[in-house]
């Protein structure tokens, strides 16, 4: 029997993140701390799908050609994975559902769909894997109708290059799919976000994604060699040139462009050799500041690592709380109270990933140890395979936790090593009080999660209680990302490390592009989509400053 086009995404919860039916387990050990930290949660009740489907509002367009208007797949794209999306898709109030959802297989295709929703007055939404946290591929209401161009038809590698390395990809392909088809040549992409299993490197390449190992690899603005564009105005070549100093280069418009300039629909990537060797190496240093020091320290060494990341007291106590009181976790805390390692709430978590040509990789894990030892650290064995094995698990947490009545949400920013105490404090004291009006308690932690010599990027987590009701709930997530955004801003911070700008962010560009900054994008996106095509409101606020 044929498979159904959607059976693949219909595996996937629909609501949320973990598979259908799959829930992780949440322990009785984090359930009983968040009672006492934020209070105790309400199950929620949420609404089924039939019952969502059942809603949808009448498309606006008729099926043809080139898309459909079956509501079941336009509630399947209508949403991706920002709280607000959460909410609405856990309550069934999605509001405005795309009209129809192309599915091209090119570029041509693309272009035809382009020209079709032109006549119609539509608007188009690229959708690549749907794991926006921003707001991205949510359409907003409006007179035009909306059509979400699925790009899981663009998938595979179409070239591969060996002598220079290059590898060209259908930009609907995703990380798995990437790194399977690499890995039978020898290679790898290395790009591995939180997210890899779900998201697709044409939303990595206009989400100027960065992937855990970036450190080794690169960012995917390291990684993004050229590839193919259908815009508005005409396709846009994008050339594979190593380096050039021919003007300001093209490459640097399309990373980031969120789906404004029109659709990737075709990616060359910079890949590399499987590494010899790869290795978690988890440390705990007795204090924030000595942990600090420790992630500059190794940043600023340029030592050949793939990653660095180091929690904050409160981050490293949840951590170890969620994993449960197994004997592992007892025995870590009492070899750790041996080797004399401070007290228990002020001890943090520093993971270090090492890749490459084994002797390099010998070499540099010889001078991290000796930058831990340094500090008074203490290497934490076991504690950095277990990261790896799960570190794309994490997430299946939110859907526990909503299901115990929680709502879990992430921002995320970057500054110098100069701002980031203070940046860190304030935002965790902004976010930990941001609820007191209303009486609710919030429990906020963060991680370093991506080091530079001159900076790093701060992730922060956030959870609270869900309200009895939906746009109560929704009501709460903005209070704190609205105080949590003007502390970034006040702070010189960017507004996104790596989540991009999607909607959510969008109000806050401007107070890092400045004025003139915010015309120049607006010009570019003009001249390559004079008539407002694509995905309006995304990225750039429809009233500039
Ligand atoms: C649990 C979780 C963990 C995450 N972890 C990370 C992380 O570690 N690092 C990180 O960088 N991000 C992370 N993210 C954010 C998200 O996965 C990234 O932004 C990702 O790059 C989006 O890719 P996607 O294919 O899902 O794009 P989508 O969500 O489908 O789209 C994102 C934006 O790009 C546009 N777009 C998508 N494809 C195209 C295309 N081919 N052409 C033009 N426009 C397009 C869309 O219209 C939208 O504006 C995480 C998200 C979740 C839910």
């Amino acid at each position: 029997m044929a498979r159904h086009p959607l059976a693949a995404v219909l595996m996937r919860r629909w609501n949320g993140w973990s598979e259908q039916g799959v829930e992780a387990h949440l322990p009785d050990r984090a359930r009983d701390l968040l009672a006492q930290l934020v209070g105790p949660g309400t199950p929620p009740r949420d609404a089924t799908l039939d019952e969502v489907v059942a809603a949808v509002p009448a498309s606006r367009l008729a099926d043809d050609e080139h898309w459909q208007t079956d509501p079941l797949a336009r509630v399947l794209h209508a949403r991706g994975q920002s709280l607000p999306d959460w909410v609405a898709l856990r309550s069934g109030h999605l509001g405005t559902v795309p009209d129809a959802v192309a599915r091209p297989g090119n570029a041509s295709d693309v272009r035809a769909v382009m020209e079709a929703a032109s006549t119609r007055g539509a608007h188009l939404i690229p959708y690549g894997g749907g794991t926006s946290v921003v707001g991205g591929v949510t359409p907003r209401p409006g007179d035009r109708p909306v059509i979400s161009v699925d790009l899981a038809g663009t998938t595979g590698l179409h070239e591969l290059d060996d002598t220079s390395g290059l590898a060209t990809f259908g930009a609907g392909t995703m990380g798995p799919a990437i790194e399977s088809a690499l890995a039978v040549t020898g290679r790898t992409l290395g790009h591995f976000p939180q997210s890899f299993e779900r998201s697709t490197v044409g939303g990595w390449v206009v989400t100027r994604s960065a992937g855990q190992e970036s450190a080794g690899y690169g960012r995917i603005e390291a990684l993004f060699a050229g590839g193919h564009v259908e815009t508005p105005s005409g396709p846009l070549e994008l050339p594979t040139h190593p380096a050039s100093a021919a003007g300001p280069d093209l490459r640097q418009l399309i990373l980031g462009s969120e789906g404004r300039l029109g659709i990737v629909t075709d990616v060359v990537v910079r890949t590399s050799r499987i590494p010899q060797t790869v290795r978690t190496n988890a440390f705990v240093m007795r204090d924030w500041d000595t942990a600090l020091s420790l992630g500059r320290t190794l940043a600023q060494w340029r030592l050949p690592l793939s990653m660095v990341r180091v929690a904050t007291p409160l981050e490293t106590a949840t951590t170890f709380a969620l994993v449960g009181e197994g004997r592992g976790p007892r025995a870590l805390r009492h070899y750790l109270g041996m080797r004399g390692l401070g007290a228990d709430r002020e001890r943090c978590l520093v993971l270090v990933g090492l890749s490459g040509r084994t002797a390099i990789v010998d070499a540099a894990a010889g001078e991290v140890a000796r930058a831990v030892r340094d500090l008074r650290g203490v290497g934490a064995p076991g504690v950095g395979r277990a990261w790896r094995r799960d570190r794309f698990r994490a997430p299946d947490l939110r859907d526990s936790l909503w299901s115990a009545g929680y709502a879990v949400d992430t921002l995320e920013t970057a500054t110098d090593w100069t701002t980031l105490p203070d940046l860190a404090a304030s935002l965790g004291r902004t976010l930990r009080h941001g609820l007191e009006g209303v009486g609710e308690r919030v429990h906020a932690f963060s991680h370093l999660s991506h080091v530079y010599p001159t900076g790093s990027s701060l992730y922060t987590t956030y959870i609270f209680r869900l309200a009895a009701d939906p746009a109560e709930t929704l009501d709460r997530w903005a209070q704190l990302k609205r105080a949590a955004s003007d502390i970034v801003t006040a702070h010189g911070a960017t507004i996104s490390h790596q989540h991009g700008v999607g909607r959510d962010h969008a109000p806050y560009l401007a107070a890092e592009k400045g004025p003139l900054g915010m015309a120049a994008l607006d010009a570019v996106v003009r001249r390559l989509d004079p008539d407002g095509l694509m995905s309006p409101g995304v990225l750039l606020p429809d009233e500039l400053p």
